[in-house]
């Protein structure tokens, strides 16, 4: 059975769901996007994300989709349509098309695309993935500079993970002036002691918001967290290491570029902020 996908104020099969050739996310990568997690049917830190959206929105002077106000109703009403009961919703405004192709932005009377669809992933929280760890390689960040907006230009992310297949391993992480930025679509921690390290933020990475909800609940937790940046050598050395996204809540990694990280198993750090933050984010869910 096909999807219900969201189009600009229309809900539709998946395959009646139609843009425009000339628009600006498809030819510019003029377009922002957020991915919210759906566990017991219910939203994931849902309000950070739409703060999120509306920041990267303000930074590109990009207008608001009409339909802003009501962006919560629309992921709600694609979970009960689509019978989500865990998953991810996908969320992109572009600039819209002005009917042509132009580096210039169109004038204001061109509205936004506002496009949002499901992803069923059954057994998201309970990831054997979680279990075992991921390994990953460090690749060089060749990404532009205002990375804390969150855009669709995800070409270098995509190679990037295609550079870590090749090496048979389950992602990358990119690095900048010898620190490492990021994962390619998730934030990057190590553990030295019981110091959580990870990068600060800056336009450098993607201000995650799963990254602050965790930093939050490790501070409550009385764990000592510190953000600053690291090297690769400094995480193949240190005690644990993990990731966290929307889609990945936190999850461990365990090699760095074929060096194996503490005992090679997840860290208990790493799994216990993986169950506090999936305990206190599904009660907070909305
Ligand atoms: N960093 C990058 C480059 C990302 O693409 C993502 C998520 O897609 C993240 C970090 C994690 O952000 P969040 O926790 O908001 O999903």
């Amino acid at each position: 059975m096909s999807r219900t996908v969201y189009v600009n104020g229309e809900y539709l099969p998946e395959e009646d769901a139609k843009i425009s050739i000339f628009d600006r996310s498809f030819l510019m990568a003029d377009g922002v996007y957020e991915v919210t997690s759906v566990l017991d049917g219910k939203l994931i830190d849902f309000e950070g994300h739409r703060v999120r959206l509306e920041r990267s929105l303000n930074e590109l002077e990009m207008q608001k989709p009409e339909a802003f106000d009501d962006l919560l109703e629309i992921h709600r009403e694609l979970v009960r349509i689509n019978d989500i009961n865990e998953g991810m919703i996908y969320l992109q405004v572009s600039r819209g098309s002005a009917g042509d192709r132009d580096f210039a932005y169109p004038s204001e009377d061109v509205k936004p695309t506002l496009v949002l669809f499901t992803q069923n992933k059954p057994g998201l929280a309970d990831s054997p993935a979680a279990k075992k760890g991921m390994k990953v390689i460090s690749i060089e960040d060749q990404r532009w500079g205002r990375r804390d907006i969150k855009t669709v230009q995800l070409l270098y992310p995509s190679m990037g993970k295609m550079m870590a297949k090749a090496a048979g391993c389950d992602d990358a992480w990119m690095v900048q002036d010898g620190k490492v930025t990021e994962g390619t679509s998730n934030n990057a921690y190590i553990v030295k002691g019981n110091s959580i390290i990870t990068r600060q933020l800056s336009n450098d990475i993607l201000h995650g918001i799963t990254r602050a909800a965790v930093l939050r609940f490790a501070k409550e937790a009385q764990m000592k967290v510190e953000e600053r940046s690291f090297t690769i050598e400094e995480a193949q050395d240190a005690d644990e290491a993990f990731i966290t996204s929307a889609s990945t809540f936190v999850m461990p990694v365990v090699e760095i570029d074929g060096d194996q990280i503490g005992s090679g198993a997840p860290g208990p750090i790493a799994t216990r902020l993986r169950e506090i933050y999936l305990e206190e984010s599904r009660k907070a869910a909305v």
